[in-house]
């Protein structure tokens, strides 16, 4: 194919194109009396939200999630916490408690300084780095739950120093939480939890409802809802990034294990129907071993139905002339996770310039970075990764500038000031130095 037919192929269509499956197309044809596209859909949920605050989050959460909730249950209350983190399993307590800690020490070392420096004649310049006050983040919970998400949204955001992080999750239809996830939230430092999730919750922090305050910003993943959801209130609240259905490419040589690659691309299909999984390889065998070795293990999977939808959708295994153009082409996609299964992956990481995170060599598979080895899951997909960094602590945190002149610093560059002011034909300005007597 040339390589057009490939940008084809592995550029994501804009996140608003996006086609709705059969059955979401029915329910929102059956909630709104006609069949909208996902970006439509979004929209009238969020202006509803908007303008009817509790009310239109009860009325979505009633219809998605099938829970009744009111103002009274909407939010977790301390004792709902408290019998979880009495329920929560031994092992998996120990677990998220490695988790948080790996993933408060690999952000700890992002953490930026506040910095001043000294110019000439005594001027000095800075910046301040400031956490923001109050954040929202969003743990998906449709299809699956995710504490782990729990922990790479908040562990980020209390290393920056935010005072106030206020999650919300999808509740069950008996409008609870599930354990682990708010086991998840009590370890990783969450301020409160409401029981809403969508774009109903999205809607719901950006403008603020009688219950759930409004935040300065909203992170974390989720699926097409949330992501448009996010994309529809950016400017009322700042976001992190257009985080959507999850996406693995592979770039694998003949050296790779074929059952490695496999569970790899199964481990992301599992997802949601949308997820993305892709290998690109410079060896048939490989490939022919691998095309075998995914039907074989999903035969075996619980979530069966739908990882083999995603991989019929958006399954694909290529293969190319050499390796480097097989990087070539993962460059193109800019893939949220990109596993490099070659004999020498140091080799190859010069030539990445595209992806939100890059895992390398037969022991580093995907999964060991969504929970515990540190670094966030929380990353670009859809091709973003080109322009959109992985969530970190400065997503949490504003960087505000300090100019402090004397006198004489001013004095040596008044005429410079006035002159631009004057350039730009604004008076006022050159006056505001002129009157310092400079
Ligand atoms: P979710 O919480 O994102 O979505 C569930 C909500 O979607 C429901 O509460 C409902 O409000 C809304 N919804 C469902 N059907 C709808 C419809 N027809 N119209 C309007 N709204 C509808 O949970 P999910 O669905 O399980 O998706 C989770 C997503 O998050 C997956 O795509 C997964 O790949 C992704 N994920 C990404 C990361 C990452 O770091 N990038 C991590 C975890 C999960």
């Amino acid at each position: 194919l040339s390589k057009e037919e490939m940008t084809e192929i592995l550029i994501k269509p804009p996140f608003d194109k996006v086609m709705l499956g059969a059955g979401a197309r029915a329910k929102t044809k059956e909630l709104f009396g006609e069949e909208l596209t996902a970006r439509q859909v979004v929209e009238r949920i969020v202006e509803e939200v908007r303008q009817q605050g509790n009310g239109g989050v009860f009325k979505y959460t009633k219809y998605f999630d099938g829970a009744e909730l009111s103002a009274e249950t909407l939010e977790v209350t301390k004792a709902e916490i408290d019998s979880a983190m009495a329920a929560v399993d031994a092992a998996v307590l120990e677990a998220l408690e490695l988790a948080v800690a790996n993933v408060k020490k690999f952000h700890a070392e992002q953490l930026p300084t506040s910095w001043l420096t000294e110019r000439e004649h005594g001027a000095m310049l800075g910046q301040k780095c400031t956490p923001l006050d109050r954040v929202g983040i969003y743990v998906p919970g449709g299809t699956a739950v995710y504490p782990s998400s729990v922990i790479m949204n908040a562990v980020p955001a209390a290393v920056a120093g935010v005072k106030e992080i206020i999650m919300v999750v999808p509740p069950d239809r008996e409008g609870k939480v599930n354990t682990n996830v708010l086991a998840a939230a009590k370890l990783a430092g969450v301020t409160r939890i409401f029981k809403v999730g969508g774009a109903q919750a999205v809607a719901a922090l950006a403008f603020g409802t009688e219950t759930i305050p409004k935040v300065d910003k909203i992170t974390g993943p989720g699926n097409i809802f949330v992501t448009l959801a996010k994309k529809a209130v950016y400017g009322y609240t700042d976001i992190d990034m257009l985080a959507g259905p999850s996406e693995i490419l592979i770039v694998a040589d003949s050296t790779a294990d074929p059952e490695y690659v496999a569970a790899d691309m199964l481990s992301q299909a599992e997802h949601d129907v949308l997820a993305s999984s892709i290998l690109i390889t410079d060896s048939s065998e490989l490939a022919g071993k691998v095309d075998k070795a995914v039907t074989r293990q999903l035969a075996a999977l619980p979530r069966q139905e739908i990882a083999a939808q995603s991989l019929e959708d958006n399954g694909l295994i290529i293969i190319t002339p050499t390796i480097k153009d097989a990087v070539e082409l993962a460059n193109l996609s800019a893939p949220e996770h990109l596993e490099l299964l070659t004999l020498d992956p140091f080799s190859l990481l010069p030539y990445v310039k595209h992806a939100g995170a890059v895992f390398m060599g037969a022991y580093s598979p995907e999964p060991l970075g969504d929970y515990l080895a540190g670094p966030n899951h929380v990353l670009p997909t859809g091709g973003t990764a080109r322009f959109y960094s992985v969530l970190n602590v400065e997503t949490f945190m504003k960087k505000t500038s300090i100019i402090a002149y004397t006198q004489e610093a001013l004095a040596a560059v008044s005429k410079h000031v006035i002159r631009l002011a004057q350039a730009e034909g604004l008076d006022a300005h050159a006056n505001a130095v002129r009157i310092r007597g400079n």
